[in-house]
C-alpha cells in the first residue's frame, strides 16, 4: 500500500459537523474566529458564563493545526529555562512556568467535564539529547527548573536510557512525568461538542472577511463580514495560530508560519512498540531542527519535524515522506522495512520572541504563538481569555510581555527568510 497524504488522527475521531444551513446570526456578543483549540476554549468558557458565541470557522471544526499535532501535551514552553529567567526575571518567568503547569491540568479538567474520550494518559515526556554537550546541560536544566520553578525532572543517563527508548543513538535524556498525551482530532471534537452543549453556535466554512469598528444601539463593536453574511459582535477574539491572514494584519506581522510533517507507520506488533517506546512517552529530541515522536493507541510510530519550513503544500507533504522516513530510521533502525501509511502537514505559529501572546490589540482580542507547544497552552489561553472577555481579571503572565514585530518591520506575513532560518538553524545543530 503506498502512503496515504491523509492526516491519520482523522481516521479515528468522528468530528460533529456543524448545520451549513442556517445564517450566520445578525448580532452575538462575541464572535470567535477559529475552531481550534483556543476558539472552542475560549467559546466554552463564554458560553457557560451566559455569553452568545459564534464561532466562525473557514474550513471545518479542528481543521487547523489542532487536530493534526502530535498530541504531546507538554510542560514548559518552546523558550528554554534559562533564556525564560534571564529575559523576564524570577517572578514573571516563574508565573509563566506554573501556568504551563496548569495547562495540563486545564486539558485534564476539559477531559473529565467534557467527558471527551481521546486516550488521555499521564504518560509522560521523554527529551533525548543528540550530543554529550547537550546531555550535559541536562543536569543544569533540571536543577534551575527544581529551585526556581519547584517541579521535578529526570535526568536519565546513557547507560539507563534503555528502560525509556529502543534507540542506542542518544547520549542520555530528560524525563518529565507531568506531561501528557492524547488524540488531538478526538480531544477536538470533544472540545466543539463541549462549547455547543454550552450553547456556543459553530460556523464551519465561514472565512471572516473583514473586520471594522461598528456600533449598535450605543454600544462600540464590530461589524464583521463573512463568506456566509454580515454579522454585529461586540467582542472579537482572533484564535488563527498559524493561519492568521488579512483580517488581522498587525497579528499577521507578528507571527511567522512554519510547517512541520508528520507520517505514520502501520500498526506495529506488541512486542516491537514495547522495544521502540516501553513507557510510551511523548518524544522529541535536543536539536533546533527537531523530530519528536511517540506510539499512537493503536500502536503506529508517529513520527514529525520539520521536513520543509514553509507551510503546509501538496508538494512539502509528498517530499515529507522520504525526509522522515530517513529521520525514522536512523532513530529507530528495526522500523526499517515498516510502512509508512500516514503523511501530513501542518502550520506553526511563532512570534519573533517564540513566545506565547495573548490580550487586546486595537480593541481585538487574540490568544496565539504556541510555536509547536500548543496543545495544553492553547486550551488554557481560551479560558483565560475568555475570562478577560467576560471582565474578569484571570492572571495571565503572557498579556504583559511586549509582542514584538519583525526586526526593521521587514516582515508583512509573507516568509520569505523561511529557507535562510531553515539552513541557520540546521548550521546551529551541526555547531552546538
Ligand atoms: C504538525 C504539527 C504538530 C504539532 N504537535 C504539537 C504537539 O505535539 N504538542 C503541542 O503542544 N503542540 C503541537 N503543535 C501545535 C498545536 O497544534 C497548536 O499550537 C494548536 O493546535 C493551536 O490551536 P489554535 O486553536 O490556536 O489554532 P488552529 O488549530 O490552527 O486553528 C486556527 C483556525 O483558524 C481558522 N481560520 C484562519 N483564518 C480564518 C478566517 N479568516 N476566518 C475563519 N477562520 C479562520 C483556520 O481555518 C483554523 O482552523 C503542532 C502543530 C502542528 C502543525
Amino acid at each position: 500500500m503506498s502512503t496515504r497524504e491523509l492526516n491519520y488522527w482523522l481516521t479515528t475521531a468522528e468530528i460533529r459537523r456543524a448545520d451549513l444551513a442556517s445564517p450566520v446570526p445578525d448580532r452575538v456578543d462575541v464572535a470567535v474566529i477559529g475552531a481550534g483549540f483556543t476558539g472552542l476554549s475560549a467559546a466554552r468558557t463564554l458560553a457557560k458564563r451566559g455569553a452568545t458565541v459564534a464561532v466562525l470557522e473557514a474550513e471545518t471544526i479542528g481543521w487547523g493545526a489542532s487536530s493534526r499535532n502530535g498530541g504531546m501535551v507538554l510542560t514548559g514552553l518552546k523558550l528554554g529555562v534559562n533564556q525564560l529567567l534571564s529575559r523576564y526575571g524570577r517572578e514573571l518567568a516563574q508565573r509563566m512556568y506554573a501556568a504551563s503547569l496548569d495547562s495540563i491540568h486545564c486539558v485534564q479538567r476539559m477531559v473529565d467535564e467534557e467527558r471527551i474520550d481521546c486516550d488521555f494518559s499521564r504518560c509522560g515526556h521523554l527529551e533525548v539529547a543528540c550530543k554529550q554537550r547537550h546531555f550535559d546541560d541536562y543536569a543544569c536544566q533540571a536543577e534551575v527548573i527544581a529551585r526556581e520553578f519547584r517541579h521535578q525532572i529526570r535526568v536519565v543517563p546513557r547507560s539507563e536510557l534503555g528502560h525509556e527508548i529502543g534507540s542506542a543513538i542518544y547520549y542520555g535524556g530528560l524525563v518529565d512525568e507531568f506531561s501528557s498525551g492524547l488524540n488531538p482530532a478526538k480531544y477536538v471534537a470533544g472540545l466543539a461538542c463541549g462549547a455547543m452543549r454550552a450553547g456556543t453556535k459553530v460556523f464551519e466554512k465561514t472565512r471572516v472577511t473583514k473586520i471594522v469598528r461598528a456600533g449598535r444601539d450605543g454600544l462600540t463593536g464590530w461589524s464583521v463580514s463573512t463568506s456566509r453574511g454580515q454579522l454585529w459582535a461586540r467582542e472579537i477574539l482572533v484564535a488563527t495560530s498559524g493561519y492568521t491572514g488579512s483580517i488581522s494584519p498587525a497579528l499577521r506581522n507578528r507571527i511567522i508560519p512554519i510547517g512541520s510533517y508528520i507520517i505514520a507507520t502501520e500498526v506495529l506488533s506488541e512486542s516491537l512498540a514495547r522495544e521502540l517506546s516501553p513507557r510510551n512517552r511523548m518524544i522529541y529530541d535536543s536539536k533546533n531542527y527537531l523530530y519528536y515522536f511517540r506510539l499512537t493507541p493503536d500502536r503506529r510510530m508517529l513520527f514529525g519535524g520539520r521536513a520543509a519550513f514553509f507551510p503546509e503544500s501538496t508538494s512539502t507533504i509528498r517530499r515529507s515522506v522520504a525526509i522522515l522516513g530517513r529521520g525514522m530510521t536512523g532513530v529507530y533502525p528495526q522500523l526499517r522495512d515498516v510502512k509508512i501509511e500516514y503523511v501530513w502537514g501542518g502550520t506553526l505559529d511563532f512570534a519573533f520572541d517564540i513566545m506565547p501572546h495573548a490580550g487586546q490589540r486595537d480593541g481585538i482580542y487574540f490568544a496565539l504563538g504556541y510555536a509547536g507547544h500548543g496543545v495544553a497552552m492553547a486550551t488554557w489561553q481560551g479560558e483565560k481569555v475568555a475570562e478577560m472577555i467576560s471582565g474578569e481579571k484571570p492572571d495571565n503572565p503572557f498579556r504583559e510581555i511586549p509582542f514584538p514585530s519583525a526586526p526593521l518591520g521587514l516582515y508583512n506575513g509573507r516568509p520569505w527568510f523561511l529557507p535562510l532560518a531553515g539552513a541557520y538553524y540546521k548550521f546551529l545543530d551541526w555547531v552546538s
